[in-house]
C-alpha cells in the first residue's frame, strides 16, 4: 500500500481536539502512576476522520453489496431499526435501573417473547444468549437439566446429523455430553434406518436444523422426532435457517422441544465483527421450566387508569442466569422492530420470497454448477466448485475471484460431505437485477476456470492484502496499524 498509515502521519504537538484553559487548581498525583510515554499518533481530526473511513471502505458489508453467505442470513437491515434501537428511552437505559423505571423497555421485552413463542409455536422464550451458539448451548444444558430431573443421568449421547453446524458438537462437547453422528440418506434427509439403530436409553436428543444444512426441508421430520421422542430424548431445533420457515410452519408444530433463534440471521440486526448478536431461546411446555432466570413477565395486567406492570420471574427448575442482565438489549429492540414493521403478513412473506429466490439462482446455476441434489431447496442451495475438466481449482478459488467482481463470496466447503461446497443463500432482500448479474458473474468464472485458471489462484487482485493464509491471520493478526 502506497497511503501513509496513521503513524508515518503522526506530527509531534499535532492535535484534533483543543482543552479550556485549567480553571482548578492542579491536584498532585502520585509520581510512580504518572505515565510519561504514551505512544499513540498525533493527528489533527481531519487525519483521523480520514484514516476511519478509508478504513471503513476496505470492509465489505450488505450496505456496500451482494452478501450470499449460505447459512448466516446476510439480509438487508433496515435502517429504521436504528432508528428506534437509538430512541434515548432504549439507548440509556442503564441495567442496574429500578424496573419499575425502566417500564418501557420490560414491555418491549415482554412482547419480543410473545411475538417468538408465536411464531415458533413453543411456550416460552429467554432472550438471554448472546448468540445462536450460546443459545445451543444454553438448549443442550436444558436438556440435561431435564433428563437428571427424571433422575436418567444416563442420557449423554446427543445425535448430530453428519450436515450440522460445527457449533453443534462444539455446544455439546462443552455441556460435557458426547456427540454422535448420523448419516443423511441419498435425498439428503436423514437416514432414518440408522437413526432408529442409535435411539437408546442413553441418548439425550438430537440437533438438528430443519431446513438442513443442504437448504433441504428435512421431510421426514415427524418420524425423526417420533423416533426420539420414542426412546426418551428430546428434540433441539437450530434456528439459524428459520427464514425458510416464517410464518409457514412452527417448529414446535414439528416436534422441536427446545430451539434457539439467530435474531441477527432472521430478524435483520446486525451480525457485527463477530458481535453482539442475539440468540434467544425457546421451549416446550415439557422444558420451560428449565429456561435460564429470570424472564421478563407481566407482574400485574392493569386496568383501564394503569398501565400493565412488568418484571422477572424464574422458572422453577431454571439452569441459571447464560448471561449478565437482559442479554444484547440494543439487538432486542431491533429484532422487536423488524417484527412489528413486517407483521404476520410480512413475515410470511418474507420466508416465501428467500426461497423463491434461491430456487431462481439454483435454477440460472444449475447446468454451470453441479448442485448437490436435485431437490427444490428451500432459502438456500450448495453447489460444487469444482469440475472434473478444470483439474487445481476449487471452491477458495471462486470465492477469491468472486471479491474482484465486489461480490462477497458464498460460505465455502460447508457443509462438509459435499466437495468443495459452495453454500449459496441470496435472502429475500435481493432483487431480480442483483441475482441475474451474480449468476453472470459465477458463469463467467466458470469459463475463467477453464480457460484462464491463473486468474482464479491469483485472486483476489484489487482487495489491500492479497491471499491471506487464513489461520495465520487468525491466530496471529498483526495488529499494529502497519501494513507489512
Ligand atoms: C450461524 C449458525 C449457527 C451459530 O450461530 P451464531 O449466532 O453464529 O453463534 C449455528 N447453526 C447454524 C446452522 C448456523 O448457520
Amino acid at each position: 500500500m502506497t497511503e501513509p498509515t496513521i503513524y508515518e502521519l503522526s506530527s509531534p504537538g499535532r492535535a484534533g481536539v483543543s482543552l479550556p484553559a485549567l480553571d482548578v487548581d492542579p491536584s498532585t498525583f502520585p509520581p510512580a502512576l504518572i505515565r510519561t510515554e504514551l505512544p499513540l499518533p498525533q493527528l489533527a481530526e481531519s487525519d483521523v476522520v480520514r484514516h476511519f473511513l478509508r478504513l471503513s471502505q476496505w470492509n465489505y458489508s450488505v450496505d456496500k453489496g451482494f452478501y450470499p453467505l449460505g447459512s448466516c442470513t446476510m439480509k438487508y437491515n433496515p435502517k429504521i431499526n436504528e432508528d428506534t434501537a437509538r430512541l434515548p428511552g432504549f439507548a440509556f437505559v442503564h441495567p442496574l435501573q429500578d424496573p419499575e423505571t425502566a417500564q418501557g423497555c420490560l414491555a418491549l421485552m415482554y412482547q419480543l417473547q410473545g411475538w417468538l413463542c408465536e411464531i415458533s409455536g413453543l411456550a416460552a422464550v429467554s432472550l438471554q444468549p448472546a448468540a445462536g451458539a450460546h443459545g445451543e448451548l444454553t438448549g443442550v444444558l436444558m436438556i440435561r437439566a431435564y433428563h437428571h430431573d427424571r433422575g436418567q443421568e444416563n442420557r449423554r449421547r446427543m445425535l448430530i446429523p453428519n450436515s450440522a453446524h460445527g457449533t453443534n458438537p462444539a455446544s455439546v462437547a462443552m455441556a460435557g455430553m458426547e456427540a454422535v453422528e448420523v448419516p443423511a440418506d441419498p435425498e439428503g434427509n436423514i437416514d432414518l434406518a440408522a437413526l432408529r439403530t442409535l435411539c437408546d436409553e442413553t441418548v439425550a436428543g438430537l440437533m438438528l436444523t430443519n431446513p438442513n444444512t443442504l437448504g433441504l426441508f428435512e421431510e421426514n421430520i415427524l418420524a425423526v422426532a417420533e423416533a426420539v421422542h420414542g426412546c426418551g430424548g428430546l428434540l433441539y431445533g437450530d434456528g439459524a435457517n428459520l427464514n425458510a420457515l416464517l410464518g409457514i410452519v412452527r417448529p414446535g408444530d414439528l416436534g422441536f422441544d427446545v430451539m434457539h433463534f439467530n435474531l441477527h440471521k432472521t430478524f435483520s440486526t446486525p451480525h457485527g465483527g463477530g458481535g453482539p448478536g442475539s440468540g434467544p431461546v425457546g421451549a416446550a411446555a415439557q422444558l420451560a421450566d428449565f429456561l435460564p432466570a429470570p424472564l421478563v413477565a407481566m407482574i400485574d395486567p392493569g386496568n383501564e387508569a394503569d398501565p400493565p406492570l412488568y418484571g422477572y420471574r424464574n422458572p422453577g427448575k431454571s439452569i441459571g442466569r447464560m448471561r449478565a442482565f437482559n442479554g444484547n438489549f440494543g439487538i432486542l429492540v431491533r429484532a422487536a422492530t423488524y417484527i412489528r414493521m413486517l407483521g404476520a403478513d410480512g413475515l410470511r412473506q418474507v420466508a416465501e420470497t428467500a426461497v423463491l429466490n434461491a430456487n431462481y439462482l439454483r435454477a440460472l446455476l444449475k447446468d454451470t454448477y453441479t448442485i448437490s441434489h436435485e431437490r427444490t431447496c428451500m432459502h438456500e442451495f450448495v453447489a460444487e466448485g469444482r469440475w472434473a475438466d478444470a483439474p487445481g481449482v476449487g471452491a477458495g478459488d471462486i470465492a477469491k475471484r468472486l471479491i474482484d467482481y465486489g461480490v462477497h463470496p458464498p460460505t465455502v466447503k460447508f457443509p462438509l460431505i459435499i466437495p468443495d461446497a459452495l453454500m449459496i443463500e441470496p435472502t429475500e432482500t435481493e432483487s431480480k437485477q442483483t441475482l441475474d448479474s451474480f449468476a453472470d458473474t459465477m458463469k463467467k468464472i466458470a469459463e475463467e476456470a477453464h480457460t484462464h485458471p491463473e486468474l482464479l489462484h491469483d485472486a483476489p487482485h484489487n482487495t489491500p492484502v492479497g491471499r491471506l493464509d487464513e489461520v495465520r491471520a487468525a491466530k496471529q493478526p498483526i495488529l499494529t496499524g502497519k501494513l507489512t
